[in-house]
């Protein structure tokens, strides 16, 4: 099977053009993850392609995370293949900037599908990670500080939609095993309350893979995701629809059970066709067409 990818930087109304270096890094994620599934898996696509957009410090996750209501970034991330419904979700992160390599390392040496806290260091170091402390990137804490002084932290979940610049990252492939994958790594949500674990740490909300179906990633308000259980849901419609429809039916469903300006979401089916569909102004991401033999980009 022709290995097949599709990545997303996040939903929300920071619409960038081409020249913008958040295109380049979603189209660089692309062409990480297609490197990486020349000798891998789907999974270890998907892996690649986040952790690039989590090393550019240009989206809400790794280097780039937003803040919580404390001025700390607390990040979320989770793996998952379509092969056995293996897969594994990490929040609260503090002490790398990679907690998708983290997430992999959970899935493949633990019983357990979620970690979060200050225990995750210790499993870190286990994994063999560099450790440091997290800290906030420049933007972020400039971005902290106007909130701060514009004493809106209440309108959290309003703030974070009108946020210009990159989101939550996430991607989903195929490889030459024909296995749907995923993973995904957030920040979260600005001046969300220290210790929420959002979609992204969360199996079935920010992130599902089976390999009868296909595999989704979720990017949005993450409470809004898990009540809708957005990704398994993505998942169940591609039984008998290809993953454009099922996106699109997924978030016709978020939309009219929670609103506008709730999610966005990307899928692979079991055949490597790709979708994605959004309720919010824009969703920057990036595919491979295979049958041009290029990657596309749209912001
Ligand atoms: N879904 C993420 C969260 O709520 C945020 C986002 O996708 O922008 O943690």
């Amino acid at each position: 099977m022709k290995p097949s990818i599709i990545i997303h930087g996040g939903a929300g109304s920071g619409r960038y053009g081409e020249g913008d270096k958040r295109f380049s890094g979603l189209t660089g994620a692309v062409e990480a993850g297609l490197a990486a599934m020349k000798k891998g898996s789907g999974l270890d696509g998907a892996i690649a392609a986040v952790s690039s957009m989590e090393e550019s410090g240009l989206f809400n996750c790794g280097r780039g995370a937003c803040l919580t209501a404390a001025g700390e970034p607390e990040l979320d991330a989770a793996v998952m293949t379509g092969e056995g419904l293996a897969g594994a979700g990490v929040g609260n992160v503090t002490s790398t900037y990679h907690p998708v390599e983290l997430a992999r390392w959970v899935m493949e040496n633990t019983r357990h599908v979620l970690i979060v806290g200050e225990r995750t260091r210790d499993y870190a170091r286990l994994a063999g990670m560099k450790t440091e402390s997290v800290r906030p990137s420049q933007a972020a804490s400039k971005r902290f500080l106007a909130l701060v002084k514009e004493e809106r932290h209440s309108r959290a979940v309003e703030l974070v939609r009108k946020i210009e610049g990159g989101g939550t990252v996430g991607a989903v492939a195929v490889g030459s095993d024909g296995v749907p994958a995923a993973a995904v790594s957030t920040g979260g949500m600005w001046m969300k309350l220290p210790g929420r674990v959002g979609d992204s740490a969360v199996l079935g909300a920010g992130i599902f893979a089976d390999k009868r179906l296909g595999a989704a990633c979720a990017t949005g308000t993450g409470e809004e995701i898990i009540r809708c259980a957005l990704t398994l849901r993505a998942c169940g419609f591609m039984r008998s629809d290809d993953a454009q429809r099922a996106a699109a039916k997924a978030i016709a469903f978020i939309t009219r059970e929670r609103g506008k300006g709730t999610a966005g979401i990307i899928t692979v089916d079991r055949k490597g066709r790709v979708g994605a569909s959004f309720n919010a102004e824009a969703m920057g991401r990036a595919w491979w067409d295979g049958e041009k033999g290029r990657i596309v980009g749209k912001v």
